[in-house]
């Protein structure tokens, strides 16, 4: 079976030519400007369920799924409703309102390591809004960063390792500050050695540890198990928040992440991208004795005008409600796996050096021949065979984020029978970048 069908993107690129008048690489986000895979980015104008259609009416099984929030799919019918319901009251008082206590029951009641939250309107504040709160709270400036791992675009975490073996970090964009930039020290992943010999290095001077616990935004970076428990106990020890970046993991590999995946409890966590239910919303939480920090309680000052819109909240406390059933990430889980060996057992029987990383509802192309990559050096930078697939793959109905660094998403919302159909195209695509 030839699934191929080349699209059109007549609209896509008239929509592209104005949109770079209006802004910078013609995007709000870069990513999105296909400038890795060196196309026209795709106009989206809708979406239902697991499909997309662009404005030049193509549609695409979705892979993207908004980089990760849309765990149901598109227009999930319980999100939409409780989205209309809600905006039919208004959208927005700026004054506390029954849903921010439903949604934060529903996820306190289920992460027990922490006792209290506040939300945000993007993964990036909650990020930045909780590494205030950890230096408020240990009264220490220094911070770990693991190199590979990304924290949204605030100042602090816009920080790459340095050169030689000094761990004080570098910017990694224009406008930050070196100064800045030094209090972040950046560590390689899944290397003890190098953990032990920072913190005995700045010893009483380090506020938190920040790590993605499942590595999703430069690759999918899977961790031993050993280092993140090792990690905990090194933090305990030296009074070290330790603190998991689960914005992506969150409520995408178990209800309760990474850290109810691995066993283990983070004392500072943020979530983002699935507590929206495709809408903004961000959330950092703690224990109680931490959370008193945070302003109007303590001295750590944070705040926002839309933070805990009420519109945002009910697509949030809808699709977690969805996520919370029984059997939710069993079935999510399944589905994955029956894609991915699709595709895996295809590529090794074929002996291409290909392979679908994967865990739970996320997966990676790794064109790196080897099963195990767990730090971010170890990623080879030559993406054109992903340039390849991603183009061939759009031909073949399929979308996937536009970078080879990027992972995708399995929802709810696709059947076996839209996998199975994705698979075939993977496939094919296969053939033709290993050329048989
Ligand atoms: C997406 C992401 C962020 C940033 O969230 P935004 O909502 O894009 O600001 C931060 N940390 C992790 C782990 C993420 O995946």
């Amino acid at each position: 079976m030839e699934t191929k069908q080349i699209i059109q993107r007549t609209t896509s690129e008239v929509l592209f030519k104005q949109s770079k008048t209006y802004f910078p690489g013609g995007v709000n986000s870069p990513v999105r400007a296909f400038k890795s895979v060196e196309g026209t980015p795709l106009f989206i104008k809708k979406g239902d369920g697991c499909r997309i259609w662009d404005e030049d009416n193509n549609e695409f099984i979705d892979f993207c799924c908004s980089w990760g929030p849309l765990i149901l799919g598109h227009n999930h019918p319980s999100v939409y409703h409780k989205v209309v319901e809600t905006l039919q009251n208004g959208s927005s008082f700026g004054a506390p309102t029954r849903l921010e206590n439903e949604l934060a029951e529903l996820i306190l009641s289920r992460n027990p390591f922490i006792d209290k939250l506040r939300f945000t309107s993007s993964g990036t504040e909650a990020v930045m809004s909780a590494l205030r709160m950890a230096r408020g709270y240990t009264g220490r400036d220094l911070i770990i960063k693991f190199e590979g791992c990304y924290h949204g675009h605030s100042d602090a975490l816009l920080v790459k390792a340095g050169s030689g073996l000094v761990t004080f970090g570098e910017s990694s964009s224009a406008g930050v500050p070196e100064k800045v930039a030094n209090d972040t020290l950046v560590l390689p992943l899944n290397d003890l050695d190098a953990l032990e010999a920072c913190v005995a290095n700045y010893k009483n001077a380090i506020a938190c540890a920040i790590i993605e616990p499942i590595p999703a935004n430069n690759g999918l970076l899977l961790q031993d198990k050993a280092f993140l428990t090792k990690l905990r106990e090194i933090c305990t020890r030296e009074g070290i928040l330790l603190f998991f970046d689960e914005v992506i993991s969150g409520f995408r590999v178990a209800f309760s992440g990474a850290a109810e995946y691995y066993g283990i409890s983070p004392d500072i966590v943020t979530y983002g991208k699935i507590i929206g239910g495709g809408l903004p919303v961000g959330a950092y939480g703690a224990r109680n004795e931490i959370m008193a920090m945070i302003s109007p309680d303590g001295p750590v000052y944070q705040a926002g005008t839309l933070s805990g819109n009420p519109v945002a909240m009910a697509a949030g406390i809808a699709q977690l409600t969805e996520c919370a059933k029984p059997g939710f990430y069993d079935s999510l889980e399944e589905k994955t796996s029956y894609f991915v060996s699709a595709i895996n057992s295809y590529a090794e029987n074929k002996n291409y050096p290909f392979e679908l990383v994967t865990v739970g509802s996320i997966f990676w192309l790794s064109f790196n021949g080897k099963k195990r990559i767990q730090k971010a050096d170890q990623i080879d930078p030559d993406m054109s065979h992903f340039k390849v697939m991603h183009r061939e793959l759009l031909d073949r109905g399929v979308y996937l984020g536009p970078s080879g660094y990027e992972v995708g998403f399995v929802s709810a919302a696709h059947t076996e029978k839209d996998l199975a159909f994705a698979a075939t195209a993977f496939c094919e695509v296969l053939d033709i970048v290993f050329g048989n």
